[in-house]
């Protein structure tokens, strides 16, 4: 309800609508791209040492170790890494250090839907380039005739809710074409199969990539994630981020988010984990009858020919599997399907055969 109280603005935005968090615990969880695994247990016990010691006092406001330990596995310094509260804060804080020119940003008309939330907040106009009819990212469609503004570029890679991944050379092309503005890359699920820009940092001073620790190092309920860029780049986010939170990371974040790249081998074995039960995931839902785009994603987007999206959803719903079905044009056919353990997976495949033969 409206109130007077409010600043005019907050009765214009739109906010995000997270995907449901359910306090039951016995459905089968595939709605928000978490990963199936639990954190290594390395992280857990550095978070358990450092909550016996230190909480009375501030944690590092730069979270220096943290910093280092990133730049270090993507063989940067620690100058290019800028790591913050979950990458939906690093991505907030990129929105209003880059892209408030008063000309639009571009973006697919499909893309992880917080980016127009950010927008909303800042007052930054949008563009949306369309995806082509097979869901791929255009990359001459990002072209703008000379004299023509654009605030930026922001793109997902792999592409939310699709999975779908551009190739470097393609992230390369949106580079040169906007080489006077940031081109933001989130990189949220590339390390489940696609090509990180990090290596193009240092040829591009307009780069800006963003990563989580929350999908493929489990860790979505510590909330860390963070960008790498040139030094100017983070500079400018450093700057707005100590014009609002001198702290977003506490000392169990930084300490956890250390370890989890400590365990390099934990992370291999996960994350191939997660990419093998998606291959068989691809063919159970085809054998159903399902089209499924390709993903390097820890999850996959598919639609049934014959069955409505919505009424799919529902009836797993009812047989306790969450998926995440977004009532929006394009794809409102389609379902988002988290990557599970192979139980999970079983559990869906099981539960998409009945609510289907209910269905027909
Ligand atoms: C999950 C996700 C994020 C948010 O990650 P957090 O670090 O948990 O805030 C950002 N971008 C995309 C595309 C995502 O899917």
């Amino acid at each position: 309800m409206q109130s007077s109280f409010w600043s005019p603005v907050v009765g214009r935005l739109t906010p995000y609508v997270p995907g449901e968090q359910p306090k039951l615990e016995k459905l089968v969880k595939l709605n928000t791209n978490e990963n199936p695994y639990p954190p290594s247990p390395r992280v857990i016990a550095a978070i358990q040492a450092a909550a016996r010691q230190g909480l009375q006092l501030y944690p590092d406001p730069e979270a220096m170790a943290l910093r280092q330990t990133i730049a270090a596995h993507h063989g940067l310094a620690a100058q290019h890494v800028f790591p913050g509260n979950g990458s939906d804060e690093v991505l907030a804080h990129a929105f209003f250090a880059f892209f408030q020119h008063g000309c639009p940003l571009l973006m697919p008309d499909i893309s992880y839907s917080f980016y127009e939330v950010y927008c909303g907040l800042y007052g930054i106009p949008v563009e949306t380039v369309p995806l082509t009819e097979e869901m791929v990212l255009d990359v001459s469609a990002y072209a703008r005739a000379d004299g023509v503004s654009v605030a930026g570029v922001v793109i997902a890679n792999p592409n939310a809710p699709t999975g779908m991944g551009l190739p470097l050379q393609q992230v390369e092309q949106l580079l040169r074409l906007h080489p006077t503005r940031v081109v933001l890359v989130d990189e949220a699920y590339v390390d489940f199969g696609g090509e990180s820009a990090i290596p193009l940092i240092a040829q591009y001073p307009n780069l800006l990539v963003v990563h989580t620790l929350s999908k493929s190092r489990s860790l979505a309920g510590l909330r860390v994630g963070f960008a790498c860029g040139q030094a100017h780049l983070i500079e400018a986010l450093e700057r707005v981020k100590n014009s609002f939170n001198s702290y977003p990371l506490d000392r169990l974040a930084i300490v956890g988010g250390v370890a989890a790249f400590e365990d390099q081998a934990y992370f291999e074995q996960t994350r191939a984990a997660v990419m093998n039960s998606r291959e068989g995931l691809v063919l159970a839902l085809e054998d159903l009858g399902f089209q499924v785009l390709p993903s390097q994603a820890n999850f996959v987007f598919a639609r049934h020919p014959q069955q409505d999206a919505a009424a799919i959803a529902a009836g797993l719903r009812a047989r306790g599997v969450l998926v995440r079905h977004f009532r929006l044009p394009r794809i409102e056919q389609y379902l988002r399907i988290s990557i599970g353990t192979p139980a999970q997976c079983d559990e869906l495949v099981q539960a998409l055969g009945s609510v289907l033969s209910g269905l027909a």
